[in-house]
């Protein structure tokens, strides 16, 4: 067979090729922008030239620090696609760990969106190697701005050449790419992205039994695209030809809600706090939106309850999946065989709730201190990745031995597989609660908590017990129809049936809200710390 590298250039060519009427929609801050990939492609080629220009070689890094939009996409391809390495920073990490990351990836350039220009002006004497700043505007509206060498986006596409011939000299392992885990222990840990691993995954995330990306799709990718390559949404929406839709910065439940009705979004993806804030919308204005056919949800546990009422009373099907940033991300997806679509609602419902299957390409294990772990969906073991999205170390880090080794990524998440192959995520490793000797899955009683009517979100941490060692306690946000009407009691009432006694949380603690991750996740070391504090059993 020949030996054809799998680069991120034929993925942009083919949507110049064969779909240039097909288009990119962006909300930008100056209000929603319509691109044909034909111009899209041009655009790109535009930027890789100037980047060129301003001195960036093969293999350099070029640091993106911007929401979802056109000129992101762009840079997806434009930077790759010249053999350089897209940097993408997450605009919510701390002054430390982000100038922390832009030195340790050595960025020579960063592209960075207006609004965002504070952020990175904070920590301009901290920079190190960043020889250019791009913001991402016309020239009228460039910011004044403390930091030198700076560059507005389209003066500089005016200048470039947009028939730029794309690099032809990429092999197919060179970076493509790289992230940083958001790091809430430690500082992040940098992972690289080979335009191989990229590729592929694209294709993964078009099958039939994936996400199933295709021509036909408007595909809304709510994931930031600094997390995680947007989940690789953006690379496989442009090779299959789809229209995509970025919505921009700061995007609110009511402007996704907008977006999926006026824009006929078919498919769109984002982590389980965007999913219970677009609920939240609905329940308060009406909107249309019959024309998804997935909401791809994952990053955390999606709970049983929310999958139900998108489908029960919205009639929008849910897609659950497992992923972390050092995996491309997509591992698992949970989909139906053919043979469980005749089984009850709540049956299937029960297994759609876990994660899902290994998807094609990628091989998965489950292993405990004795071995491997049979699947009886039972027992629970550290699930275990391999395969050619996964990374196999972290960026210049010494701490790569600690998850990757004998030629697996140890995920630090412990699961248990069932014999259908369904892989359940009981919980992170360091979040499991010890009671007794005996483990305690804060992400169930998480899950049952939110299937009650008053509860808008919940998590469950543990706390430090004489007897015992550790307890469950919940932290219980409630839905505003509801604050003072449910009191501790009727929710301990509710769990009871559900889980054996000593899984019962010993307190249920009612806040305003829960701290997030930077990526919208519960963030349970914050949540320990506070509860800790002022909890006395
Ligand atoms: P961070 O470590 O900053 O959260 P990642 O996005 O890489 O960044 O997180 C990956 C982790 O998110 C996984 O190891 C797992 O614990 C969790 N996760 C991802 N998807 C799911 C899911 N569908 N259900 C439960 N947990 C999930």
């Amino acid at each position: 067979m020949m030996n054809t590298p799998l680069t991120l250039v034929s993925l942009i060519e083919r949507a110049e090729k064969y779909f240039p009427k097909k288009e990119v929609v962006s909300r930008t801050s100056s209000g929603v922008h319509r691109f044909p990939y034909k111009e899209i492609g041009k655009r790109t080629r535009s930027l890789s030239s100037a980047l060129e220009s301003l001195g960036v070689k093969k293999g350099d890094r070029v640091g993106t620090f911007a929401w979802n939009h056109h000129r992101h996409l762009e840079a997806y391809f434009a930077v790759p696609a010249m053999g350089a390495v897209l940097h993408m920073l997450n605009i919510r990490l701390s002054a430390e760990h982000l100038s922390y990351i832009i030195n340790h990836a050595e960025d020579k350039v960063l592209l960075i969106d207006s609004d965002l220009l504070p952020l990175v002006e904070k920590i301009k004497d901290q920079l190190s190697t960043v020889e250019a700043f791009i913001v991402m505007t016309d020239e009228e509206a460039l910011p004044e701005s403390s930091l030198e060498a700076l560059y507005s986006y389209e003066k500089l596409l005016e200048k470039a050449d947009e028939s730029y011939e794309f690099s032809h000299d990429i092999k197919e392992d060179d970076p493509a790419g790289m992230c940083y885990t958001s790091g809430t222990t430690g500082k992040p840990k940098g992972v690289v992205y080979s335009h191989r691993g990229l590729v592929l995954h694209s294709m993964a995330l078009s099958l039939a039994d994936t996400a199933a990306v295709s021509e036909s799709d408007v595909c809304m990718p709510v994931v930031p695209m600094f997390h995680a390559n947007a989940w690789g949404v953006p690379y496989a929406a442009t090779w299959t030809g789809a229209t995509q839709v970025l919505p921009g910065p700061m995007p609110t439940p009511k402007i996704l809600a907008e977006l999926i009705e006026s824009e006929k979004v078919t498919t769109t993806a984002g982590v389980p706090t965007i999913w219970l804030g677009l609920l939240k919308e609905l329940e308060q204005n009406s909107y249309n939106l019959d024309s998804l056919r997935a909401v791809l949800c994952g990053g955390s546990a999606a709970p049983k309850g929310m999958i139900r009422t998108f489908e029960e009373k919205y009639g929008i099907p849910f897609i659950h999946a497992y992923g972390m940033t050092e995996t491309t991300p997509l591992v698992i997806i949970s989909r139906l065989k053919s043979y469980q679509m005749e089984l009850p609602y709540e049956d299937k419902l029960e297994i759609r709730s876990k994660q899902g299957i290994v998807v094609q390409g990628i091989d998965i294990k489950v292993i405990n201190e004795n071995g491997e772990v049979k699947p009886d969906g039972k027992e629970m073991g550290e699930l275990l990745v391999r395969g050619p999205w996964i990374a196999d170390s972290y960026y210049n880090d010494d701490r790569s031995s600690e998850a990757f080794h004998d030629g697996w990524l140890h995920t630090g998440d412990v699961v248990t597989i069932d014999e259908e192959g369904f892989v359940k995520i009981v919980d992170r490793t360091k979040d499991l609660i010890k009671s007794g000797g005996e483990w305690i899955s804060s992400v169930d009683l998480e899950n049952a908590l939110m299937a009650h009517e008053s509860v808008f979100e919940a998590a469950v941490i543990s706390v430090p017990d004489p007897k015992w060692q550790e307890r469950p306690v919940a932290c219980v946000v409630m839905k505003d129809a509801y604050k003072d009407t449910v009191s501790k009691e009727d929710l301990l009432d509710f769990l009871a049936p559900q889980f054996a006694k000593w899984w019962l949380p010993d307190d249920v603690l009612f806040m305003d809200d829960i701290p997030k991750t930077s990526v919208g996740k519960f963030l349970k070391s914050a949540l320990r710390e506070k509860v800790r504090e002022q909890y006395t059993p």
